[in-house]
């Protein structure tokens, strides 16, 4: 075994390898850009170097800076992870020449299955079945056009070099070809400096299923059963599982072989994967299961194997780049139960899954599932890099059970600070239709309407909120948001109503007895618990949610849906600046004005009430104060920004 290995990535994966080398007395040499100086990995290898600024074209796809920094460490060995310089067969061949080993497969391999043309080629004369289609040299638009009219329509087109997606366009009508085809090519060539293409029958229902293949330099080889990754979002793979529904002994075997096969067709050795893409319109069958490409890396979704076959494919690959033997034959890996990850993204699936970045201001994750990541609470997700925050993974007897097990995960995990996509797996994971299995590529196209969460809080929500901000005799004194918001106030009981603002809009949930009142509708709540870790009855039907509070703010998470409820603008506005000026937050009817000139009153005591928006809202007190002025009387108008009542603070209060 190595004393010594560079990693030549960072995130969760740079982390994970270092796990398993640190479980093996092997040394960890990180290296890492300037966006990433305080990141996770750095923290957790014995040794770190910077090999520059932020953009990875200039830090971490520097295969040559990279190189000299294992020669200065005294690395034997360097592990690309998957992305940057994984699949890079210069870097491999460089690493070769420099003498130090690249954790993956020689170079020749790489090369062999990186183009997706000359693989396919490479794979029909290995016997592997191969998706149907065109993939020869002429690139004349007129000769595609007419294989595709030849396949039969829809078909897809691909860049030959692609990866992640880039450069696929469907096309279902050959009216439709000329343009699809100028836009693969102009991606290709833009994202892979390679404007070929290839043409292929675009299977309808398709399932991706993929096997998992691990070799070593002993000539053997063996496949580690397969994972379905068939939920994608964009050609993206978001929720991975192994085995896949539905799949036979029988079946499996031969994907399996078939996968062995490729494997040994290109001298394969270290950990490998091959994409096929199934047929899913009826049941898995050997016949209607097609070659798609080689990933000839880790991969990302690794861990559903590790869970079903109880072993460490990072070990695995430690070892195979050794020079030891497989540590297990074909016979003898198991297969124990089913598995389930979810990638957890940084990314707002109310905006069509735009990136979103930030600072980590909340990040807890619940016990009894495995969890790889690369943050902690606190770190910084960087436009510069992938934003995945984690994977989520679950393992169980049944895939029943792993479902459950993983959607209740997710439910219990709080991200705030960026928004993310964890309600949206949970709603995934919870639709009947993949409980039944019923899965194929377009699942989450069809199904979008019902799995991206609401962008404004539910009734459910709003009652948890208003229960948030009851204090509770569990929380320390001091953490309630009731004490901290001065819109909550308590109006004889059992008639409570609360103000405060979730993102740029400001809600006074009220409860008079059980009744709840919303401005769109009346409910029948009662609360079993407030503060921090609310719970409900709303129309009978049990609710929870935990909050991670600070001064002005409660982060509510429900469902896996972060809820930031702050104290509303209008009070901050008068508390931040100290100035004492109520001004209406918006324009309304003033139902009744509590105050008059002279009078002291308590911090939250209530001053006016508004109506607007067929809502009441009571404007407080934010400090303790003798008012000064009023400028408003019961039954008249105002317009947002109107200075209602000033208030000067009384001097004990405002000197402690
Ligand atoms: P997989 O099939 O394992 O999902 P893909 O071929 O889609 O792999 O891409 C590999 C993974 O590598 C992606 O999921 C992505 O997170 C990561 N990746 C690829 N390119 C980069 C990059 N430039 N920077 C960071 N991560 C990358
Ligand atoms: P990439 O290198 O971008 O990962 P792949 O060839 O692996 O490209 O294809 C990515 C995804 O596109 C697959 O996971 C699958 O969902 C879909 N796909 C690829 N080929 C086909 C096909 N012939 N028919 C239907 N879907 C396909
Ligand atoms: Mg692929």
């Amino acid at each position: 075994m190595f004393n010594k290995i560079l990693i030549a990535n960072r995130g969760e994966i740079a982390c994970r390898i270092i796990e398993t080398a640190r479980k093996w007395g092997v040394r960890t040499v990180a290296v890492y850009s300037d966006a990433d100086a305080q990141a996770r990995h750095v923290r957790m290898a014995d040794e770190a170097v910077r090999i520059g600024p932020a953009p990875s074209a200039e830090s971490y796809l520097k295969g040559d800076l990279i190189l000299n920094v294992a020669r200065d460490t005294g690395a034997q060995a360097i592990h690309p992870g998957y992305g940057f310089l994984s699949e890079n067969a210069d870097f491999a061949e460089a690493c070769e020449k420099a003498g130090v080993v690249f954790i993956g497969p020689p170079a020749s391999a790489i090369r062999a299955m990186g183009l997706k043309d000359a693989a396919k080629q490479l794979m029909r004369k290995a016997g592997v079945p191969v998706t149907p289609g065109y993939d020869g040299d002429n690139q004349d638009a007129d000769h595609l056009q007419a294989q595709a009219d030849e396949i039969g329509y829809p078909v897809l087109i691909k860049a030959v070099a692609g990866g992640g997606g880039k450069g696929m366009r469907k096309v279902d009508r050959a009216e439709d070809f000329p343009e699809a085809l100028k836009a693969a090519q102009r991606e290709g060539q833009a994202s892979f400096s390679d404007p070929r293409v290839l043409v292929e029958k675009y299977i309808e229902n398709p399932r991706h299923i993929e096997v998992q293949v691990f070799a070593d330099s002993h000539g053997n080889c063996v496949y580690l059963h397969e994972r379905d990754c068939s939920l994608q979002r964009r050609h993206q793979k978001v929720i991975e599982e192994a085995p896949a529904p539905g799949m036979s002994p029988q079946v499996r075997a031969a994907i399996g072989q078939a996968a062995v096969n490729a494997a040994k067709a290109v001298n394969y050795v270290g950990a490998g994967t091959i994409e096929f893409i199934a047929d899913g319109s009826g049941a898995l069958s050997a016949d209607k299961i097609w070659f798609m490409e080689m990933n000839t890396r880790l991969q990302v979704e690794h861990p559903v194997t590790e869970a079903i076959t109880g072993q460490d494919l990072v070990e695995w690959q430690l070892r195979v780049a050794a020079g030891q033997p497989l540590p297990l034959q074909q016979a003898q890996i198991p297969l124990n139960g089913h598995a389930l990850e979810a990638r957890l993204y940084a990314e707002n699936p109310e905006t069509g899954f735009l990136p979103s970045t930030g600072p980590l201001e909340v990040l807890r994750f619940p016990s009894g599932v495995r969890i790889d990541t690369g943050v902690e609470e606190g770190d910084v997700v960087s436009p510069h890099y992938d934003p995945m925050v984690a994977k989520v993974i679950a393992w169980a007897p049944t895939r029943q059970q792993a479902i459950a097990q993983l959607s209740e995960a997710l439910g219990q995990t709080a991200v705030a600070g960026v928004r993310a996509n964890t309600a949206f797996l949970k709603r995934c994971l919870d639709h009947p239709d993949f409980q039944d299995a019923k899965l194929d590529t377009g699942f989450i196209g069809q199904h979008l309407d019902q799995l991206v969460p609401d962008a404004a809080p539910t009734p459910q929500v709003l009652a948890l909120a208003l229960a948030a901000h009851l204090p509770s005799n569990a929380d320390a004194a001091g953490q309630d948001p009731w004490d901290r918001l001065t819109g909550l106030r308590v109006v004889g009981q059992p008639h409570v109503q609360a103000s405060f603002q979730i993102r740029d809009q400001i809600f006074t949930p009220r409860l008079r007895g059980r009744d709840f009142v919303l401005p769109e509708s009346a409910h029948d709540l009662m609360i079993r618990q407030g503060g921090t870790q609310p719970d409900v009855v709303l129309d009978g039907e049990r609710l929870t949610a935990r909050c991670v509070t600070g001064p002005g703010f409660c982060h509510l998470f429900h469902q896996g849906q972060w809820w930031p409820l702050t104290r509303p603008a209008y009070e901050a506005g008068a508390d931040g600046a100290g100035n004492g000026k109520i001004v209406s937050p918006m324009p309304g009817r003033i139902l009744s004005v509590s105050v008059k000139v002279g009078d002291e009153v308590a911090s939250g005591a209530p001053l006016v009430t508004l109506e607007a928006m067929k809502m009441e809202h009571v404007l407080t007190a934010p400090f303790a104060a003798k008012v000064t002025g009023v400028a408003v009387s019961d039954g008249g108008q105002t317009q947002e920004g109107v200075e209602l009542v000033t208030l000067s603070p009384l001097e004990d209060e405002a000197s402690a």
